[in-house]
């Protein structure tokens, strides 16, 4: 039975059909790109070594043998520094000196030198007075809009708080003002009581396939506290990068090689007060493409059981 539901971080329609997953074309095995299996290709700007073909840097982590992840400008950046309706600044972080490093690989430790370097990279960008809001994601595979194989994700400030966040934090607003609770405090409760979409329950950070998203099979981490994305502590880096070394390996055993994007979502400068929005990321498999119904209605239609994708995903950490 088909069935209504919205999703409470940004009010979207889903209409969960289960039964669409048993359609023939889903059978289909999703056309993957090969895994790249060279450490160092000679002609990738991004690989240790042809620093000389990539833009100015701006950050690096380095240890004896040279730096391990870096941050440089965006050689076709979206926003433009001397424009002022769409000011900002456009920078690609290397998420590892490995060509054939994916988060499907990585390293709890790789992803702690990722994760300081968004952190890092974040930070600065927000000091920017004509910055409303910074924007950190990542496109893996052609199919979630790399243009590049070496495995990168994007920074961006912009001078104005874009829609889907406007949405969100206008949502949790409401939802402050109307039931006097804080909407990801709640979530956060309901989901460790209810357990069944639980991937992983921390410290820190929850982990849930949440109960409704307009993109199929997405995942989700909410971090627990409410501090600013700026104010991540080396120990939640640690626990973040444990979380995301077994989601990803779990991913892969359930997916394979699939294109995906993270989207981090933070505050921006506009909401007056904090609490009402936790720092949360969408990992969104891009297996799935909207149809004719999504494009003319702004419904979507769901064919992932939230319940037994978590039970597949599930994992504790020591
Ligand atoms: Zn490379
Ligand atoms: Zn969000």
């Amino acid at each position: 039975m088909q069935e209504l539901r919205i999703d409470e971080v940004n009010n979207d329609l889903v209409i969960v059909a289960n039964n669409r997953s048993k359609r023939p074309m889903d059978k289909i095995k999703n056309q993957t790109e090969e895994e790249i299996q060279v450490e160092y290709d000679l002609n990738c700007p991004f690989c240790r070594g042809n620093e000389s073909y990539a833009t100015i840097e701006r950050y690096k982590i380095e240890d004896n043998s040279g730096w391990l992840t870096r941050s440089v400008d965006n050689k076709f950046p979206i926003v433009d520094e001397l424009s002022d309706e769409i000011y900002g600044v456009h920078e690609v972080i290397i998420d590892t000196y490995r060509h054939n490093g994916t988060f499907y690989n990585m390293s709890e430790l790789e992803f702690q030198d990722l994760f300081k370097t968004y952190k890092n990279r974040y930070k600065e960008f927000m000091k920017s007075e004509s910055v409303q809001y910074v924007n950190i994601f990542k496109n893996f595979l052609r199919k979630s809009g790399a243009s590049l194989t070496h495995p990168h994700s994007q920074i961006i400030s912009l001078s104005l708080v874009p829609p889907e966040i406007n949405k969100e934090e206008e949502v949790a607003s409401k939802y402050f003002k109307e039931n006097k609770t804080y909407l990801y405090d709640d979530i956060i409760k309901k989901e460790i009581e209810y357990k069944k979409r639980v991937i992983n329950d921390n410290r820190y950070f929850l982990t849930i396939v949440p109960y409704a998203s307009k993109y199929s099979g997405e995942v989700r981490i909410i971090f627990k506290e409410k501090i600013k994305f700026e104010q991540i502590s080396d120990d939640h880096i640690k626990e973040l990068s444990k979380v995301f070394n077994r989601l990803f390996k779990n991913l892969y055993k359930v997916n394979g090689y699939d294109p995906f994007n993270l989207c981090i979502h933070t505050h921006s400068k506009k909401l007056e007060n904090k609490d009402e929005f936790n720092v949360h990321m969408h990992i969104i498999p891009r297996k799935y493409s909207f149809g004719g119904f999504e494009l003319g209605t702004g419904m979507y239609v769901s064919s992932t059981n939230p319940e037994e994708l978590a039970n597949k995903l599930n994992f504790e950490l020591d």
